[in-house]
């Protein structure tokens, strides 16, 4: 028989990865004999959830066996092994659901990937349908065990994570950093958010202790496997493909499904900017657009970086459409769309025909004359502003990129694309 294996919340932020444990795990498994079927999946939930671990990535597996109990058992060991228990915001979780079952999960996924979802919810299904589990201290992780598991991943990512020795754990990683600035020219866009050119950053590289070395993300396993061959670093214990949401942009709700706007969700909104952009101290710009909700208040921090710049030319009147995640009754631009700019338009004093120079007002009612030439006009000169901004998309760079948020470059649209590399 076929059993999905569901794992979620096993690591802290100082140390393991619930890819790491799943790949453990997995092993252990076909030395028993068993068969890993295909891939496995790592899906990332809600990344707004007040309470997560670092990347709120949920890991599943499909495993052909004769007995769930000796998986279970498995599992078991290897999250009391691994996981880090110890961590007050630890609460590992694993589920075990036949093949057929996951479908019905689907809906829970999703609303895990968009909304808020408890403990209880999790409870409430794994006794519905006497879901074979385990359960670490509060078992949050059995939240993200069963959305891998009934995530339905029409959209995906491949996503390949090397993994370093055990001993090496929380060392600095030793990589040869521009062996990723050639992966990306070499494979981009099969292969993207690598590296950040503009910011001269390496994306691939974790900036937590976990036992991933790097990990490259992309449409095309070959691609993948021989990028990876192409970056000389310390030796590499092991390594392992996934199936990701990353890059799909699961996480949005879009306006027209919902009747109000919540924090700790992500939206698609479209809007006309109602307040121009100001800066406020650490360099964060905000602005705000008038929504079918009501004014709602919009924001690139820093870190978003040469977006801003973009941000900082709107101007009052401009049809956007915004991508972002509401916190504090903000939204975080992730990529926006600038449907339509306003036409700005300024009105001058028109130019006397003779001499050229602009006329003055001839009075209350009078129009306009010039002094010297004694010629007059009614009609006011007007000229349209030229905004130095062009309509279309715009995007966080690299560096600043969620895991789940859908790059420009895998965006399937007519409308013109302007990519941050
Ligand atoms: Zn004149």
């Amino acid at each position: 028989m076929k059993i999905w294996v569901g794992i979620d919340d096993t690591d802290s932020r100082e140390g393991m990865c619930t890819t790491y444990l799943a790949t453990i795990a997995m092993e252990r498994i076909e030395e028993r004999g068993d068969r890993i079927v295909g891939l496995p999946r790592l899906v990332r939930l809600n990344p707004t959830v007040p309470f997560k671990t670092r990347g709120n990535g949920a890991v599943s597996f499909l495993v052909e066996t004769n007995d769930v109990s000796e998986v279970l058992e498995i599992v078991r060991e290897v999250i009391e092994e691994l996981a880090m228990l110890k961590d007050a915001n630890t609460h590992p979780g694993a589920v075990f659901v036949s093949e057929d079952l996951a479908i019905k999960l689907s809906y829970f996924a999703d609303k895990a990937m968009k909304d808020l979802v408890t403990i209880d919810e999790a409870l409430f299904i794994i006794g519905k349908y006497f879901i074979p589990h385990l359960k670490f201290k509060k078992g949050r992780g059995l939240i993200g065990a069963l959305a891998a598991i009934g995530a339905e991943l029409n959209d995906f990512v491949l996503e390949l994570l090397t993994y370093r020795y055990p001993e090496r754990f929380g060392t600095q990683r030793i990589c040869n950093l521009e062996d990723f600035f050639e992966v990306d020219y070499v494979f981009y866009p099969k292969i993207f958010d690598t590296v950040d050119w503009c910011n001269n950053v390496v994306v691939a590289l974790p900036g937590t202790p976990c036992p991933v070395l790097y990990g490259l993300r992309g449409e095309n396993l070959e691609s993948l496997y021989e990028a990876m061959k192409m970056i000389r670093s310390e030796p590499i214990d092991k390594f392992r493909v996934f199936i990701t949401n990353h890059g799909t942009d699961m996480h949005i709700i879009d306006e027209k499904d919902v009747k109000e706007l919540k924090n700790y969700r992500s939206y698609r909104l479209t809007g006309v900017v109602a307040t121009e952009p100001y800066d406020i101290i650490g360099g964060h710009v905000f602005f705000e657009i008038e929504t079918r909700f009501g004014l709602v208040k919009c924001a690139a921090f820093e870190p978003t970086k040469q977006l801003r710049n973009v941000i900082r030319k709107l101007k009052r009147g401009d049809l956007l459409e915004v991508y972002g995640s509401m916190k504090k009754d903000t939204l975080n631009l992730e990529k926006l769309n600038i449907v339509k700019l306003a036409e700005i338009k300024l009105e001058y004093n028109p130019k006397c025909p003779k001499c050229g120079k602009r006329m003055e007002s001839a009075g209350r009612g009078q129009g306009y004359r010039c002094r010297s030439c004694k010629t007059k006009s009614f009609e006011k000169e007007i000229l349209n502003v030229k905004r130095d901004i062009e309509e279309g998309f715009y995007e966080v760079p690299p560096s600043a990129r969620r895991h789940l948020t859908k790059p420009l470059v895998r965006l399937d649209t007519t409308t013109k694309k302007h990519i941050f590399r």
